[in-house]
Parts: C-alpha cells; structure tokens; sequence
C-alpha cells in the first residue's frame, strides 16, 4: 500500500499494514485484527507516544528480566509480526526462552510463527506441537497449553498482548508477569505483576535499551527496583496521564464552540 511520506499518522498505518499482511499469511487470526483495533484506539488516546509514567514500569520489567532465573517471553501472531525481530533481540540479551501461546491454536498457525521467529533470527521456539505438553491448572483455553521447559517452568513470563485469564492464572502460579498492553483497564493491565502501557512495537524497543543500561547493576539494586516498584500506582498515573490529554482536548473544544467566527 502507498502510504504518502507526509501522511500525518502514516506510522499508525504502516503497522496496521504488517497486521494485514500477518493476516494475509495466515500469522494473524480474524480475531487479532480486531484486539489490534482496540489497541489503536487506546493508541490514539494516548497520543501515539510512550506515556511518562510507563517508563517507571519499563524500568521494573527490565530490572525482573534481567535478574530471572528463567524468563520466557510468549508470543503470539499479532505480537511477532509487529516484533519478531525486537524479540529475538531481547530473548538474547536476557537470555530469555521464546513461547508460542495462543488463543486460537491451530497447527499450521504455530508452525508459521515458529518459522516466522526462526527468520528473525531466534534458535529455537517452544510451544509448537507436541512441545505445548503442558497445562496450566485451571484455564479452559487453548492458551492453557505450555512447554514444560518454558512457561511451565519460568519464574518471569513476559507476555505482550495476552488475555486476562491466562495472566491470573500464571500469578497464581507464583510468576511474575510483566504485559505490554494499550489498555489500562484490561483485567491483564490489573492482573500482571508490572504492566507496560504501551505499543509492543514502542515498547520491545525501550526494553531493550533499558535492560543494556541496568544490565551491570548489582543484583541488590536491581531487587530494590522491582521492590519499590508498585503496579497499581502506575497504572493510576498512566490513567491520570490520559485523564489530562482529554482535559486539554475538551478546552480546545470548548473553545471553537465559543469562537465568533465559527
Ligand atoms: P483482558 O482479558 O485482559 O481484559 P482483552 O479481552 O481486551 O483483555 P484481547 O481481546 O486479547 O484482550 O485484546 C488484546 C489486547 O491487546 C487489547 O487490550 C488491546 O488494547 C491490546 N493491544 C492490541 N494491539 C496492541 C499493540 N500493538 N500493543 C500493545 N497492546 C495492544
């Protein structure tokens, strides 16, 4: 698609293109491009950048990653073709081990991302086929089914764009959960351990960069961090942050209503 150099949100829309061609590829699920259109929505509200406050969050995730005796990142279709390469990234700075979880599990589907992956560059993916041998207890979905040498078994599972149910249950399981998603209110938002409100493709990125400058701090300080970190507030500020963009928005309503020359 031709999208003009000088479109105002152009980069807005040249992700909605990786999303349909992820869908075109059989990456992306019917679904995933409608919780990509929730996502936008938020995006615009928040006016396409990272809020302030999430770099505290950012902050706390790198510090949790960096630290983990077992981190894992999974992924799923929306999340690798806006990412992939940004996750590769990541999963070799952390030492992380890459996931496939998904909703809507289909054979072919989990393959394609597997090798999607691969061609970023990651070694090896888990979660594919008869590796997806484990469940976590209490979950329904198909999103239940996991690797016992990755999810099952990692004490910090990051998890972009990922569904409230399964992040409840995997605090249940005494793992800490860091999200990336553009909705503040979503019960992932409220449910993760550190909450990253922010587009994946935004986010992935500072990530990385906040990990390589704390990556050399000791592990007491790093503890510190993600002990003095708290979610709730956070999330209040990234809320408080949004409340503010639309006090100015509903000025600079107020004010062309009342124009003479309107
Ligand atoms: P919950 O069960 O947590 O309440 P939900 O039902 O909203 O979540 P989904 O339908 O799976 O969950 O929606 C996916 C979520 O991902 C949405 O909240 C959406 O805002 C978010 N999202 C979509 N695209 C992106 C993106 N590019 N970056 C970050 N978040 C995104």
């Amino acid at each position: 698609m031709n999208i003009p150099a000088n479109h105002p949100r152009r980069q807005s829309l040249l992700i909605r293109e990786k999303i349909v061609d992820g869908f075109r590829n059989g990456i992306v699920v019917a679904q995933g491009l409608i919780a990509h259109g929730r996502g936008e929505a938020f995006d615009y509200i928040i006016g396409e950048v990272t809020p302030p406050p999430t770099y505290e969050a950012i902050t706390a995730a790198a510090a949790a990653l960096i630290i983990a005796r077992k981190p894992v990142i999974s992924v799923n279709g929306n999340t690798v073709v806006l990412a992939g390469k940004e996750i590769v990234k990541l999963s070799s700075i952390v030492e992380a081990k890459i996931e496939v979880n998904l909703f809507h599990r289909i054979p072919d589907r989990e393959v394609k991302i597997r090798d999607y992956l691969m061609k970023c560059g990651a070694n090896n993916v888990l979660g594919v086929g008869d590796d997806a041998s484990a469940a976590i207890p209490e979950l329904m979905s198909e999103r239940r089914r996991v690797s016992p040498h990755g999810i099952l078994a990692a004490d910090v599972v990051l998890v972009p764009l990922e569904d409230g149910d399964r992040t409840e249950a995997l605090i249940k399981m005494g793992k800490i959960v860091i999200a990336i998603d553009l909705n503040p209110f979503s019960r992932t938002s409220r449910n993760a351990t550190i909450t990253i409100v922010d587009n994946v493709v935004r986010a992935i990125p500072i990530l990385i960069d906040t990990v390589l400058k704390l990556k050399h701090r000791t592990r007491g300080d790093l503890e510190d961090i993600i002990k003095k970190y708290n979610n709730k507030e956070v999330l209040g500020k990234v809320v408080e942050y949004i409340y503010s963009r639309l006090r100015e928005e509903s000025k600079l309503n107020l004010f062309f209503e009342k124009s003479p020359n309107k």
